[in-house]
């Protein structure tokens, strides 16, 4: 049963056109700092970066949440946006690309995030078809890069192998705020797409640097779930990695993911109605773990 609601849930997630919101979707706006936002709406959080040189989206949602979006940036700052980053390629992150490049905004992304938006992706079983040329990012990158806007330095940085193999962090020097993208499901177990690139131990490699480039004021945004400290995510690591361990120690001792999962590792930290859960973040961490390592094919993990 929760293997279906799971399936259906990332279905709706990387397939935005057959996702029409039911009501009229709101987004809930909280500033975080001089010249930094996150919206919430549907879909993973929105940072925006605004002043005196413009509006920068981190992410976009699904492409029925544009309008929504925009009223919202309207209320902050009028201007147009100039640039959006996509954290990656997953359909409720990028899903307002097309609408937004058809206003003028230029989308900037990793290059695995053009590559796999380009191609028919499978997530969790479902087939995702290519997204039209519209919505690819025209701007891409390898391991990173900064925007110089609005008396800050962005730095969008690269962590390999995570949740996918696109994913960046997004972080604000003078505001003092990081945009984790999917590298960071609060409150919950994350997802990891293995099929797009992911693994435990790329997405473990990424909070460390996550937690390393935080200090104790930093604002944490997961790409779902509330806004977060160091200390949240340093506690969410934790988890993940003991889990991690005792699965290696239990597949080292011979034992089946069905057992594995018997012994119910990960049950303090969801239920069996979540996107992910317990059950199914074992088999992730199972599978991550009996699997090839993704194939690392550029200079080594990300941070600058
Ligand atoms: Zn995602």
């Amino acid at each position: 049963m929760h293997r279906t609601l799971a399936a259906a849930f990332i279905l709706t997630a990387a397939a935005p056109a057959l996702a029409q919101p039911p009501a009229a979707p709101q987004v809930r706006v909280e500033r975080v700092a001089p010249g930094v936002a996150v919206l919430f709406g549907r879909g993973g959080n929105i940072a925006l970066s605004h002043g005196a040189d413009g509006n920068v989206l981190i992410d976009d949602q699904y492409a029925p949440m544009t309008e929504p979006i925009l009223a919202a940036v309207r209320s902050i700052d009028p201007d147009p946006v100039r640039f959006v980053i996509n954290t990656h390629w997953h359909g409720d992150h990028t899903g307002g690309n097309e609408n937004l490049a058809r206003t003028g905004t230029v989308v900037v992304a990793h290059e695995n995030v053009r590559t796999r938006m380009s191609m028919d992706q499978v997530v969790r079983g479902e087939a995702v078809p290519p997204s039209p040329t519209g919505a690819l990012p025209v701007i891409t990158f390898g391991q990173g890069l900064s925007f110089h806007l609005n008396g800050d330095e962005v730095r969008v940085f690269h962590v390999d192998h995570a949740h996918t193999d696109g994913d960046v962090l997004v972080f604000w020097h003078r505001a003092n705020v990081l945009h984790m993208g999917d590298t960071y499901f609060n409150g919950m177990l994350p997802f990891i797409d293995l099929d797009s690139g992911g693994s435990i131990d790329g997405l473990l490699s990424a909070l460390l640097i996550a937690i390393g480039r935080a200090d104790a004021e930093t604002v944490i945004i997961p790409g779902h779930g509330p806004l977060a400290r160091q200390s949240d995510l340093i506690a969410y690591r934790d988890r993940l990695l003991a889990i991690r361990d005792r699965v290696q120690a239990e597949i080292d001792a011979g034992r089946s993911l069905e057992q594995i999962q018997a012994l119910r590792l990960a049950d303090a930290y969801g239920r069996d109605s979540d996107f992910i859960s317990p059950s199914a973040f074992i088999a992730t961490v199972h599978r991550s773990l009996t699997t090839e390592p993704p194939h690392h094919d550029g200079p080594e993990d990300g941070e600058d």
